[in-house]
């Protein structure tokens, strides 16, 4: 038998706030072919609501961060951009970029959406009104949670929307403005050796980009294959990191329809990989988009399993930063975040005898 009893959960610290609600932008555009933007404003309502109701957690407030920690990973001319456009839009408008920028010249033009393309690798994650105010929000729950960490707690989870692992130093895309986990993790490395594990489906090209030169910050992805899943341009074994970040970039890429053996096969790569990193602090960029029943994603997890990954992740003997990032199955969020968070305590050292019976 795998395990004798489960542990009664301790309720972890959850920082989240409403504040993002407004950011809801109605359609993306993906290869050319509009879509209806799944990335809605009910995904941590959901997930807070069930593991509120399930106990798991006692509920955090975000406090206001300076610009310090986004500045430190973003351009800040960026991140200024994104402020200001978001001022200048009609509060019912959702700007795509017309354009997606790789090789960047001048940013001159008198169009919005034009100066918007300079900003972004895809056309996935649209201007509103509401956007800067949510991802800036984002920014600060993860580094609440950061906050939370110092003072003590071994497990925190940081309900950010929007999510972050896509967004590159100068760049949006993928839904993401700001990369919520970067910035913990930077955040982090001041104290020492910071880790960051995606579990997310999709590749982080933006969490890979901004630490891909660093040593002190290790990445560690595992997600589906980029041959068939977005972003598609990064995200490969071969991909190692480059100069003093040589060696500290992990990609695992995984087939279609992984199902859960295997994929805790290369979690447990992932995961001694960390432990011999032996960093200070933990960030996970927690995605349920590996769920077998999510709507943009082919892996094979069940809600269930997340307790399983959970449990891998809570062996490593450092605090962990859980931060939001993708997962689009509205219907199975809250289940599988519940089962997240028990695994958390079920995978903490083995109970020296078994509980009281109930
Ligand atoms: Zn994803």
């Amino acid at each position: 038998m795998r395990r004798i009893a489960r542990r009664v959960p301790l309720a972890i610290p959850l920082v989240w706030s409403d504040v993002h609600r407004d950011h809801a932008p109605t359609l993306q555009t993906v290869d050319g072919q509009v879509y209806d933007h799944p990335e809605v404003p009910d995904r941590p309502r959901l997930i807070r609501d069930a593991l509120v109701q399930a106990g798991l957690v006692r509920s955090v407030a975000p406090t206001a961060h300076d610009d310090a920690g986004v500045d430190a990973v973003h351009d800040p001319a960026y991140r200024a951009f994104v402020r200001g456009a978001c001022t200048e839009l009609d509060p019912r408008a959702s700007l795509i970029p017309p354009r997606i920028s790789f090789d960047r010249g001048v940013l001159r033009h008198p169009d919005l959406g034009m100066r918007a393309s300079y900003y972004a690798f895809g056309q996935d994650a649209p201007l509103t009104r509401a956007t800067y105010r949510a991802a800036r929000e984002a920014v600060d729950i993860a580094l609440t949670g950061v906050d939370v960490m110092r003072q003590g707690a071994g497990d925190v989870f940081a309900l950010c929307r929007p999510p972050g692992h896509h967004a590159e130093h100068a760049r949006m895309g993928g839904f993401c403005y700001f990369n919520n986990a970067v910035i913990a993790a930077h955040a982090l490395s001041a104290g020492g050796r910071a880790a960051l594990l995606d579990v997310d489906y999709h590749h982080g090209n933006g969490s890979q980009h901004l630490t891909y030169e660093r040593a002190d910050v290790l990445y560690v992805s595992l997600h589906a294959d980029p041959r068939y899943a977005y972003p598609g341009f990064s995200g490969a074994a071969d991909e190692r990191g480059r100069g003093a970040g040589q060696g500290f970039n992990l990609n695992l890429p995984l087939p279609p329809h992984t199902r859960i053996e295997a994929y805790l096969d290369a979690l447990d790569r992932a995961c001694g990989a960390i432990a011999d990193f032996d960093p200070r602090a933990l960030v996970v960029s927690l995605g349920f988009d590996t769920h077998e029943e999510d709507p943009i994603a082919i892996l094979g997890l069940t809600s269930q399993d997340f307790g399983r990954v959970a449990e891998r992740i809570a062996a490593l003997p450092v605090p962990r930063l859980h931060v939001l990032e993708g997962g689009y199955a509205l219907h199975r969020l809250g289940e599988s975040a519940a089962a997240y968070v028990q695994g958390l305590a079920d995978g903490r050292a083995p109970l020296r005898e078994p509980p009281p019976s109930p």
